[in-house]
């Protein structure tokens, strides 16, 4: 593997600089919660949430969606090219829970008509706030609404694919987090990981939670869960 020197390390991965083209991203076992007020860990997390991501951005790559993904390295390991990341935490939702039933008092639940797009400012020390479309252009993460409109439109894409994708697989994909970044040329591709660390699933039949949430609840049986994400998506 070319991994040469290190460049960054977030809460769930580790990036070191590979060429002057690509990164390698690094899949840790750590899990963190409430913007890492909680902290724990998972053997084996980490190459089930490498193994998760490869499947879902080639699924997206084959359907359309430009996306960082280059190739995989090891079980921990994938190739990525390089992008300056844009400062936004994309949200969708199909149904309300989490954070929009705390702050609209909506029933947990609650399927929305049209899945909703938000988005938040990537920002840790502010506790990732959410923003609308203005403040995209005042804070300088975006330059033009043809740019934010290419980021929702994106994200309902990438939505629809792994909806109707997991559906067939008896999960229904209740929200989720994505990323995006430039390249040099300016082109804005998907970035970061898809996985149960940033999405939502529930069961189809049961409604039993397989994502993050176990962590954050503490139902436990986190492992487990992952495990049974990645065994749908390689043996529907
Ligand atoms: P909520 O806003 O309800 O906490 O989260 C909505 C969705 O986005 C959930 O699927 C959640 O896992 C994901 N999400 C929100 N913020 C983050 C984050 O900082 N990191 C990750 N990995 N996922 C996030």
């Amino acid at each position: 593997m070319n991994k040469k020197e290190f460049l960054y390390e977030g809460k769930a991965k580790k990036i070191y600089n590979s060429d002057d083209d690509n990164v390698v991203i690094e899949f840790k076992d750590d899990l963190t919660a409430f913007n890492a007020e909680k902290k724990g860990s998972e053997e084996g997390k980490g190459a089930l949430n490498n193994k998760i991501t490869i499947e879902l951005f080639k699924l997206l790559e084959n359907a359309g969606v430009k996306t960082h993904f280059v190739k995989k390295i090891d079980d921990i390991h994938l190739l990525a090219k390089k992008l300056d990341i844009i400062m936004i935490e994309v949200i969708v939702r199909n149904v309300a829970t989490g954070s929009f039933v705390k702050r609209f008092g909506v029933k947990d639940g609650t399927k929305f008509d049209k899945p909703l797009v938000e988005f938040c400012y990537k920002d840790d020390d502010l506790g990732d706030p959410f923003i609308n479309d203005e403040h995209c252009k005042v804070l300088d993460l975006l330059h033009d609404d043809n740019e934010i409109e290419y980021l929702k439109s994106e994200a309902r894409k990438i939505n629809d694919i792994l909806k109707s994708y997991f559906l067939e697989r008896k999960l229904n994909l209740i929200d989720f987090k994505v990323e995006f970044g430039k390249t040099s040329n300016g082109e804005i591709l998907l970035a970061d990981e898809i996985t149960p660390d940033s999405c939502r699933f529930w069961d189809v039949d049961s409604n039993e939670k397989l994502d993050k949430d176990r962590f954050r609840e503490d139902i436990g049986n986190v492992k487990v869960a992952y495990e049974e994400v990645l065994n749908r998506i390689l043996n529907k």
